[in-house]
């Protein structure tokens, strides 16, 4: 018996087993996810230097065939945690009071917990702003009334998806955006 296998890989006990009808050689494996990794880091960065160039989300998402939350998950990994929201601290604020203004409401009614659904809107667009300058899901939560953290995640999510389906609220979203 050969000490090699068809690959070039080693041909012992450590290295390869045959499942079943499988043949299974763990230094292929192991070269197929570094490859794999190398190649999403390289899509990443471009998606992150992309982003940084005034690219939008929508436009990121559909050119690599990805959701709109994967899109959002990269760049908030890839962007460092200090340079998020202390560089602008009023944010929140200001995002919390433009959504009030283009839902014709006040912003202690989107701290409130009434259930309108303009104003549950417009909270989903205060969550997912916040969220993308990288303000905490607990710390958004504090800032919304005292909601908790999981209402975040479930709001910025529900963003994600009524950005894609509704014109009227993506553009709302971008007003929060940019507030
Ligand atoms: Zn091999």
């Amino acid at each position: 018996m050969n000490d090699t296998l068809t690959c070039g890989h080693d041909f012992s006990p450590s290295n390869y087993r045959l499942q079943g009808a499988v043949h299974q050689c763990y230094a292929c494996h192991r070269e197929r996810m570094e490859a794999r990794r190398a190649k999403n880091r390289e899509r990443d960065d471009a998606i992150v230097a992309d982003h940084r160039a005034g690219v939008s989300k929508d436009v990121l998402a559909k050119t690599h065939r990805l959701c709109l939350n994967r899109i959002y998950n990269i760049i908030r990994a890839n962007t460092p945690k200090q340079n998020r929201l202390t560089s602008d601290p009023l944010f929140p604020e200001r995002a919390m009071q433009r959504a009030a203004e283009l839902s014709n409401t006040r912003v202690e009614e989107l701290k409130s917990h009434w259930r309108e659904k303009h104003l549950v809107k417009a909270r989903w667009c205060v969550m997912a702003a916040m969220h993308e300058r990288g303000v905490g899901y607990k710390s958004i939560g504090r800032r919304l009334g005292g909601r908790d953290h999981t209402t975040i995640i479930y709001g910025v999510r529900q963003a994600g998806i009524f950005s894609e389906r509704s014109p009227e609220f993506r553009a709302m979203l971008d007003q929060v955006r940019a507030a």
